[in-house]
């Protein structure tokens, strides 16, 4: 793969100004960018603790994950993979929709890009509903109560056949338009775009992205399972999310909110 080489200085250039204090951090290869700036939260014994937003981005990430340790696959030039670390003053229970807002910021900056997507419940970015990114944030308190939260995103650019048959299931799909582009300036806009919505978010919390979330809804008025380790838990028709950011089902008992926790949503079909 011919793609151009990462760099800091590129990034830097396509900052817009909601996100020209990040620090940003390009690696050859690391084996979970989340893992390694959840490492540096102060209050641990990190040799170069965070000090305020940073992003750290991959070439090649050898050991990426999702939820619940779940792995994440990518391979050198055909993904973006990356995280992005920053401190909150809101407390740790108005955390509960920031992946779904963060869904919103990468949804709608692919939107621009020409690559229309969809967001599932709760934490994954669809195209051609087959999932292309997928979103993981992880938090962590530091000693003086800032919560800071670690937002990794992996997308896949191009899905090499190698990469497809490791991942090995067929709902996942590629961005070959998005693979043409300079990837320093896609991260750069990606960038642009979270630290905008990270910092309106501490402001005023979920309630403000309900409605951009909604609609970009994938399976919206479709039957839908939510799974807990593979059973069943409810079942009804998804009609968006709440100021909270949880799923709203209809069921045949009524209106139902489904707080996120790990659970995974399935087409019912
Ligand atoms: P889903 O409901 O799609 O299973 P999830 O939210 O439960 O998603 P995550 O934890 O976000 O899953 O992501 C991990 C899962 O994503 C893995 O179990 C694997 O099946 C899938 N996966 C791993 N790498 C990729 C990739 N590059 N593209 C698409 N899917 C991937």
């Amino acid at each position: 793969m011919n793609a151009t080489p990462l760099s800091a200085d590129a990034i830097g250039q396509h900052l817009a100004t909601s996100a020209s204090h990040v620090s940003l951090e390009v690696v050859a290869s690391t084996g979970s960018t989340n893992a390694d700036l959840l490492a540096r939260v102060p209050g641990g014994t990190a040799a170069a603790p965070l000090r305020g937003p940073v992003l750290r981005i991959a070439e090649e990430q050898t050991a990426g994950r999702g939820r619940a340790g779940r792995p994440w696959l990518s391979a050198a030039g055909a993904s973006l993979t990356f995280s992005l670390a920053w401190p909150f003053r809101s407390p740790l229970q108005r955390m509960v929709g920031l992946p779904l807002a963060i869904g919103v910021a990468v949804a709608e900056t692919l939107g621009q890009l020409g690559v229309p997507v969809q967001l599932k419940w709760p934490n994954d970015v669809l195209k051609d509903g087959a999932k292309l990114a997928g979103i993981l944030v992880e938090t962590q308190s530091a000693p003086d109560g800032t919560v800071w939260a670690v937002i990794g995103c992996g997308m896949n650019l191009l899905m090499p056949d190698e990469l497809e048959a490791a991942i090995g299931r067929s709902d996942i799909s590629s961005a070959p338009w998005l693979a043409r582009m300079d990837r320093n300036a896609l991260m750069g806009q990606l960038l642009s775009r979270l630290a905008a919505v990270l910092a309106e978010f501490d402001d005023v919390g979920f309630a403000a992205f309900a409605e951009r979330w909604n609609a970009l809804q994938a399976w919206r008025g479709e039957q839908v399972n939510i799974l807990d380790h593979g059973n069943i838990l409810q079942q009804g028709l998804a009609a968006g999310v709440d100021e909270h950011g949880r799923l709203l089902l209809d069921t045949p008992a009524g209106r139902v909110a489904v707080l996120s926790g790990d659970l995974s949503l399935r087409l019912a079909s």
